[in-house]
């Protein structure tokens, strides 16, 4: 059997991946992660159940604990999600994601070239390890432009500029070692599994909660928004058929503003749980949840547009994106919906928090 290593695989997307990944192949997983107050165990199997799954806790930095497990699991393909991964941090304290998202993937590289050494010819050509990246490296792009796999980075933050400066790490062992590795390059996630602390869970909670929605500027800022799955779907498509050596832009066709976006949010929220049958929303007197948007100022370099050119994923791979923003909307809520309030944990207030939001009357 064939075994997929999946780095950071407790997280958001990495976990959303290991159960697509064990549902739609026949390959094991092993994950590793260091469980950050990001990683969660319980999103994901538990391996008494699934006999095609592993669990280890272990820090991507720790070149010894990688060495071991790469050499214990034979891994014919290592896909890495781990990361520092919210932007806000990264402004308030920037050296965990120069010490996670660079220092820790420099250590996967050399595991990873002292690993690919020792196997045979057959599984050298079998190998791959995917680095799974984001637009902002290319930073803020002006309306009517889209960043393709070939331009130049300009990363604006702590964390865009921790993952540009993986993403050269990575591509020079390509050059210089000949590494089979691929860097996926992808727009904003929503969907289930995300920590609360990130736009769409936050704005959630907060409106289920009948609270104000923090949005920051004047709300014109505009992502780019892929629902997790069809990310995945992509992921595993370049795994098995990406070119090494490659870049991939992967992008979910649903640009919109924040304020847009927290509106059709909204809206979706307003089908499944119409605030008039919201006793949160009764004990304020408020009978939108559009009211609750609350306008806040604007996190330093806030980058005002992200939008990547996916042609090169459409024409070499035949992928798109599947699921519409209503749809992913739509799901994420009833996700949200079926957890009840455990989904809202004191660590996901973190963003309300810096933002002064927590205990703020509206
Ligand atoms: P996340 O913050 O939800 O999860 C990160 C995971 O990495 C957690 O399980 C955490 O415990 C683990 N981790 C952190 N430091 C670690 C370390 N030193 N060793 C081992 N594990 C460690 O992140 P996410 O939103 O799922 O993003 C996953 C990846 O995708 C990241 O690399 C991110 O840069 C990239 N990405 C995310 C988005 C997005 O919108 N969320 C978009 C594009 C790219």
């Amino acid at each position: 059997m064939k075994t997929t290593m999946v780095i950071g695989g407790a997280g958001f997307i990495g976990a959303n991946f290991v159960h697509r990944a064990l549902a739609q192949s026949g390959a094991a997983i092993v994950v590793l992660d260091k469980l950050t107050y990001a990683g969660d165990i319980g999103n994901l199997p538990q391996s008494s159940k699934e006999p095609r799954f592993s669990f280890v806790q272990g820090d991507l930095t720790d070149a010894v604990a990688l060495r071991e497990v790469i050499a214990r699991f034979c891994p014919e393909r290592i896909i890495n999600f781990a990361a520092e991964s919210h932007v806000d941090r990264s402004i308030d304290g920037p050296r965990s994601f120069l010490e996670t998202n660079v220092c820790g993937v420099f250590e996967l590289l050399e595991a990873v070239r002292a690993y690919f050494e020792t196997l045979p010819a057959t599984a050298r050509a079998e190998f791959r390890l995917l680095q799974v990246s984001t637009d902002e490296v290319f930073g803020s792009i002006p309306h009517g432009r889209r960043s393709a796999e070939t331009d130049a980075y300009a990363p604006n933050s702590p964390y865009a500029a921790s993952k540009a400066a993986a993403d050269h790490f990575v591509r020079a062992y390509h050059e210089t070692y000949g590494l089979p590795v691929i860097i996926t390059n992808c727009t904003n996630n929503y969907g289930p599994r995300q920590f609360p602390e990130k736009l769409i869970p936050l704005a959630l909670s907060k409106a289920l909660a009948g609270e104000p929605i923090p949005i920051y500027g004047d709300g014109a800022n505009v992502r780019d928004w892929i629902y997790v799955d069809d990310h995945c779907d992509a992921l595993m498509l370049v795994l098995q058929h990406g070119r090494p050596g490659a870049r991939y832009n992967i992008g979910g066709g649903s640009e919109r503003t924040n304020l847009e976006l927290i509106g059709a949010l909204c809206e979706a929220l307003e089908e499944l749980a119409p605030a008039a049958r919201n006793p949160a929303m009764s004990r304020r007197g408020i009978s939108n949840y559009i009211d609750l948007i609350t306008m806040v100022p604007d996190r330093p370099g806030h980058d005002r547009r992200y939008a990547l050119d996916c042609h090169l994923i459409e024409q070499e791979l035949g992928w798109r994106p599947r699921v519409s923003l209503h749809e992913g909307l739509r799901a994420t809520i009833e996700w949200r919906l079926a957890q009840g309030s455990s989904a809202t944990s004191m660590a996901g207030a973190y963003r309300g928090e810096r933002l002064g939001l927590l205990r703020d009357p509206l």
